[in-house]
């Protein structure tokens, strides 16, 4: 397997549409790389000039210590995985599987046993003697894998690979692809619109916006101290709460104020907000969705006008505002809430984040 290492990588296509800038990034051997952002963000952009299917304007692409700037997708050893599965029709899915390495040469015995490896990790080995048309969609996404597999490239290149899939297929698929990047020890480079994917899967997590990389760090990381407000809202779903809110002091503690409601904060957060010259200004307020309870002391109580009330089974999420601020809030399915009523609901001051109202950064 690989390491790959993008240095000031830019693209700027014809049209001068600038689709990535400056993005700078190492990727270690045997990592599960996640590329997350908002659609249009440059996510396949970046994914497709690390395949060589699109030039790199400036910047410089290493892979394993060579320079791949100018070298042709076919020679960087790499197996790209999309998200339509690209099988041919008329041929069986071993002769799918085995197509590339027979282009390449390889012989015979080698392909059989690479084919049937690859088959017996994806649980398809009954499967080989058919034809794309009799297989579900799930099936197709494995042989499709299984093809990338066979080639046993430097890294593995996936853009929205489940995308086709439905709910269910999706989350088998999710922990076969697990199964497969700890059985195989394989690099891959993952590019996904789905949460649960990114925060499953990825070793690490790159946040996108607008052509920029925000922030790479393990997902755990990147759900706790987010580096900015884009970062924390995009990360986690339903999506963080944030609510502008007064920075005070008052009873000789620091607190956030608004629409009437006051928070203590803890002596961790007083001292950075003191330590910013944050009293008596205004910060976003960042609090998720499972980060408000059912319970808690009385200082830490919000009133929320519920406007949705949505049962999810296991838990329940609940809408409204507080003041003037949509708030979600998920529960316990047993905690008495209805539509057009206020609940009592309570922070975890522990978990909150707070912004800076002008660069949006993490002030925590
Ligand atoms: P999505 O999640 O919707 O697939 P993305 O994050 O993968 O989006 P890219 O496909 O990398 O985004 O596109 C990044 C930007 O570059 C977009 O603004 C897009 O419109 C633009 N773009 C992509 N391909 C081209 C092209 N061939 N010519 C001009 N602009 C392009």
């Amino acid at each position: 397997m690989a390491s790959l290492s993008l240095v000031n990588v830019c693209k700027t296509f014809k049209n001068g549409q600038v689709a990535v800038k400056d993005f700078n990034l190492d990727i270690k051997d045997q990592e599960f790389l996640i590329l997350v952002g908002p659609s249009g963000c440059g996510k396949s952009t970046t994914l497709r000039m690390i395949a060589g299917l699109e030039e790199i304007s400036s910047g410089e692409l290493w892979i394993d210590g060579t320079l791949m700037n100018l070298t042709a997708p076919q020679k960087r050893d790499l197996s790209m995985v999309f998200q339509s599965y690209a099988l041919y029709p008329h041929l069986t899915v071993y002769e799918n599987m085995a197509f590339s390495l027979r282009v390449r040469n390889v012989m015979k015995t080698e392909i059989d046993k690479r084919v049937r490896n690859a088959a017996d990790v994806l649980c398809i080995s009954h499967l080989l003697d058919r034809k794309p048309h009799a297989l579900s969609g799930g099936q197709k996404q494995r042989v499709a894998i299984g093809s990338a597999i066979v080639r046993e490239p430097k890294a593995y290149l996936m853009d929205e690979p489940l995308s086709n899939l439905d709910a269910k297929l999706r989350t088998q698929m999710r922990v076969e692809l697990s199964k497969i990047h700890k059985e195989l020890g394989a690099t891959i480079i993952y590019v996904t619109h789905d949460q649960v994917e990114a925060m499953t899967l990825g070793t690490r997590i790159v946040v996108m916006n607008s052509g920029v990389m925000l922030q790479a760090a393990e997902p755990k990381v990147l759900y706790q101290n987010p580096i900015n407000k884009f970062v924390a809202g995009f990360i986690g779903s339903p999506s963080m709460n944030f609510i502008p809110v007064w920075v005070e002091r008052r009873e000789d503690r620091i607190c956030v104020e608004f629409s009437k409601n006051r928070l203590f904060v803890n002596e961790e957060c007083a001292k950075r907000l003191i330590d910013g010259d944050y009293l008596g200004r205004r910060v976003y307020l960042g609090i998720r969705p499972e980060d408000l309870h059912e319970t808690g002391p009385k200082e830490q109580e919000l009133k929320l006008n519920v406007e949705i009330k949505e049962v999810l089974g296991s838990e329940i999420l609940l809408h409204g505002k507080i003041g003037r601020n949509p708030v979600c809030a998920r529960l316990k399915p047993d905690f008495p809430s209805e539509a057009g009523k206020e609940a009592s609901i309570f922070a975890d001051m522990n978990r909150i984040l707070l912004f800076d109202m002008d660069t949006e950064e993490n002030i925590l």
